[in-house]
């Protein structure tokens, strides 16, 4: 019997995860500057959370999610994005009694029934962040240069910052009208989905991917010139911030985000390496989902970054962060078997990655391993060794060689740190 992996998804292996885990620890670490707490949200939510909050006319809802009845007949979906998620826990756990802002950030897995290609998976990774409780468009600009930070961390480069105001319930009625308008006369060409739509979420057509579409949008109403008075001062106040700040964007007004809650604020971050899949991260504010979700009014502003698409850039930019043994205890003959365990376990109880061989395998055949792992120092054991208490060391990237005794090999693996 031979299994494989489903469709869509992958495992992540060494090396690769070295990469990975790069990218979270770097995330991690900058957003807690920010005062980004972590928050574990569960994979598996009720249907509703995502349909209510993504939108019932979203390409997310109808088409991508991962939904099935447990045993006692509930409808449950596999998180498709993780806003909704946090949303739902900070409502259920009264976190809008704490002080504002609340920050989080998160990072696992999201599942989409997508069809699977280069950077599309079914099951992919995001790390996203999300902030509660400020409407100040500090707090959005802020977040875009966390973004910034993060990525230049990372050392990921030629990136685009894009971002958009899509308007409040105010000023979109307005703009949806306009939109109507323009595509009366285009209906016919439209795709069968945008033509439904059509009437009920017209903001939808500018997110479609279908050829046909993309091309009927063209020369369409710009969101932007919609906008009423207190979303131009947001939007003109958060590019004046960005400015401050030395993020470099560009206003897209073609940008209205495949989900619905978004109001306001919306970005995405590009990369020109990345070909047709090019989006590394996405957000935007979301002024309305805690009190659809039964908080109270909280205005909210948050972006997911797809880790596959980081990672295949940190790949092709080739990143050395593959972690090597620091010793390599070789044997020779019986005796060292047990001499070659002890020593490697002090090694490691300090802290130190240490590799030992194994019996059967020729010193030859040691020396080998030790050199594909890259291994800092070489020491090979034997009985000469255990009977003189000491043990030669070579060390592979240079040649040099010397002499250590037994009781000795800790310290000169890991020196001690020196007290000044
Ligand atoms: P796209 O326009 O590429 O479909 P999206 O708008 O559906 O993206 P979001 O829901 O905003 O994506 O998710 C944020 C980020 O998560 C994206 O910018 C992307 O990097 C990543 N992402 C989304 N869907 C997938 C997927 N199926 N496989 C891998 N990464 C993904
Ligand atoms: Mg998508």
């Amino acid at each position: 019997m031979k299994y494989n992996a489903l469709k869509g998804v992958h495992d992540i292996l060494p090396p690769d995860i070295h990469i990975w885990q790069k990218v979270e620890d770097a995330a991690k670490d900058i957003f807690s500057v920010y005062g980004f707490q972590e928050l574990r949200a569960p994979i598996i939510e009720s249907t509703d959370i995502f349909v209510r909050s993504i939108g019932e006319t979203t390409d997310i809802v109808e088409k991508e999610m991962y939904t099935f009845s447990d045993k006692a007949d509930r409808r449950i979906t596999l998180r498709p994005e993780g806003t909704a998620p946090v949303v739902r826990s900070y409502v259920e756990n009264h976190m809008y009694n704490l002080p504002s802002p609340q920050k989080f950030f998160y990072s696992g897995p999201m599942f989409r029934y997508e069809r699977p290609q280069a950077g599309r998976f079914r099951q992919f990774y995001q790390i996203g962040a999300e902030a509660f409780g400020v409407s100040d468009p500090k707090i959005d600009a802020e977040i875009l240069s966390m973004l910034k930070l993060f990525f230049e961390r990372i050392g990921l480069k030629d990136l685009n910052f894009q971002i958009n105001s899509i308007g409040c319930d105010k000023c979109r009625p307005g703009y949806k009208k306009a939109l109507i308008d323009f595509f009366s006369d285009r209906l016919e060409g439209l795709c069968p989905d945008c033509k439904r739509r059509y009437e009920i979420n017209p903001l939808r057509i500018l997110d479609c991917k279908v050829d046909a579409c993309v091309k009927l949008k063209e020369g369409a109403p710009h969101v932007t010139d919609s906008l009423c008075g207190e979303c131009q001062i947001h939007f003109d106040a958060f590019q004046d911030f960005l400015k401050s700040l030395d993020v470099p964007f560009v206003i897209n007004p073609n940008m209205v985000r495949g989900l619905d809650y978004y109001t306001r604020t919306t970005f995405e971050v590009t990369c020109e390496h990345l070909g047709s899949q090019n989006a590394v991260a996405a957000g935007g504010r979301y002024d309305k989902l805690v009190q659809e979700f039964g908080g109270p009014p909280t205005p909210a502003i948050g972006f997911a970054a797809g880790m596959e698409r980081l990672t295949t850039l940190l790949k092709s930019s080739s990143v050395d962060v593959v972690p090597s043994p620091k010793a390599f205890i070789a044997i020779l003959g019986t005796e060292a078997e047990r001499e070659s365990l002890i020593i490697s376990n002090r090694l490691r109880e300090k802290g130190v990655w240490a590799e030992i061989g194994y019996s059967g395998n020729s010193l030859k055949s040691q020396l080998r391993r030790a050199d594909r792992l890259s291994t800092e120092y070489v020491l090979i054991i034997g009985e000469d060794e255990i009977k003189s208490g000491k043990v030669k060391w070579k060390r592979l990237s240079d040649g040099s060689q010397g002499e250590v005794t037994l009781s000795g090999i800790y310290d000169f693996v890991s020196p001690p740190h020196r007290v000044l």
